[in-house]
């Protein structure tokens, strides 16, 4: 069976991602079968040594016959290195483009330790290729620069070199069509370009340990906006709100508070979303709640954790009956409570000087990745 869905999943590496999309290879209808969610999620982390042992581990007669076939695919893939994206690209340089970052996903996942000699060679296979030499003088946004460039010369949208998590990155597009809105937001107005991407032949490291089942949806520069087409429709909520208005959000921010923090962008986007939402508030809240952690560093589920609290806490002292329950709170007073917390943050903000405050909280984050922090 092939179902389409969309997940909601935030990473919180270097850069930020609005989506996933999910294609084929879900659960069967089959009796016999088994989830593959808690062996997806382990190669969303890059664990791949730990799915091919989850593989080994399954019993052959619980699994159905498309899940035999998949089994067979990971041993190729990361057993073996073969069932390559980069087999399907007829471009030639492009192909080995592609490559080359295949060949650095699979050392790199599968010897984690061995990470930065990966890293080492990827760099010197992509100065041979392209013949763009990346020395000191040369910054690594510089560098990603010209080799995109160079990759549009031949005919191919990508965005390379960046980091998702802790591995480098690879999407590249062949069809990529540029919209314009102006995205209504809680007091302003904000206008954007998006490019909508579609015809990809690469969906990152992502894409590659889950056989694009599940990648990224799109992202954000502080230029424009970036999202797959197929992964959404574009009438809907998810889309209008939850993408448009969300990276809106950081796009006026940017300009308001530049040295603003990932954390504290996060935190007023989402706030935003659920002030703009008109159906989703309950389906965002539960979201933002399952995936909220109290973690310096990480973006998301920190802003998901302060976010979660504070909206209990002015639940507790302004809506009578609150019992904790999110299903019990009417859409009007989650809209308002959010209203109401994305004011006091604004004011801290500004208090503290719109121009240099980092983070209304106590933490300092890092940005490890300087060519990559454009797309947080
Ligand atoms: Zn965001």
């Amino acid at each position: 069976m092939n179902q389409k869905t969309i997940l909601k999943i935030y990473l919180c590496g270097a850069w930020v991602f609005a989506l996933m999309a999910a294609t084929g290879a879900c659960a069967q209808d089959h009796a016999t079968s088994i989830s593959l969610e808690s062996m997806y999620a382990k190669c969303l982390q890059g664990q791949m040594n730990d799915v091919l042992e989850w593989w080994d581990q399954q019993d052959h007669d619980d699994l159905t016959d498309d899940q035999i076939a998949l089994r067979k695919r990971y041993e190729s893939r990361f057993v073996n290195g073969k069932d390559l994206p980069s087999d399907h690209i007829s471009h030639p340089e492009i192909a080995q483009l592609q490559r080359s970052f295949e060949r650095y996903w699979l050392s790199a996942l599968i010897h984690p330790d061995e990470v930065d000699q990966a890293e080492r060679t990827l760099a010197k296979e992509l100065e041979t290729l392209s013949g763009i030499e990346h020395g000191a003088q040369m910054s690594p946004d510089t560098f990603k620069v010209h080799l995109e460039a160079w990759a549009l010369d031949r005919g191919y949208h990508a965005l390379l070199v960046g980091k998702t998590a802790h591995l480098r990155d690879c999407f590249i597009w062949k069809v990529d069509s540029v919209a314009r809105y102006t995205i209504p937001l809680v007091q302003d107005t904000v206008m954007v370009e998006v490019h909508l991407m579609s015809d990809f032949l690469s969906f990152g490291w992502m894409g590659f340990t889950t056989f694009d089942r599940t990648h990224a949806g799109g992202w954000a520069t502080r230029e424009a906006l970036f999202a797959v087409k197929e992964s959404y429709d574009l009438e809907s909520e998810s889309y209008q709100v939850s993408y448009l208005c969300h990276e809106g959000q950081h796009f006026l921010d940017y300009q308001h508070f530049p040295r603003l923090t990932g954390t504290d962008l996060e935190y007023r986007a989402k706030l935003v979303e659920l002030i703009m939402a008109q159906e989703r508030h309950h389906i965002l809240l539960q979201h933002f709640q399952t995936h909220a952690a109290d973690l310096p560093g990480q973006h998301h589920p920190r802003a998901n954790f302060l976010l979660t609290t504070h909206l209990q806490q002015w639940m507790r002292e302004q809506v009578a009956d609150f019992d904790g329950d999110w299903n019990s709170v009417s859409k009007a007073d989650i809209r308002k409570g959010s209203l109401a917390l994305l004011k006091a943050h604004t004011k801290l903000l500004n208090a503290l000087g719109a121009d240099r405050v980092e983070s209304a909280w106590d933490i300092p984050e890092k940005v490890e990745d300087k060519s990559a922090a454009q797309h947080e």
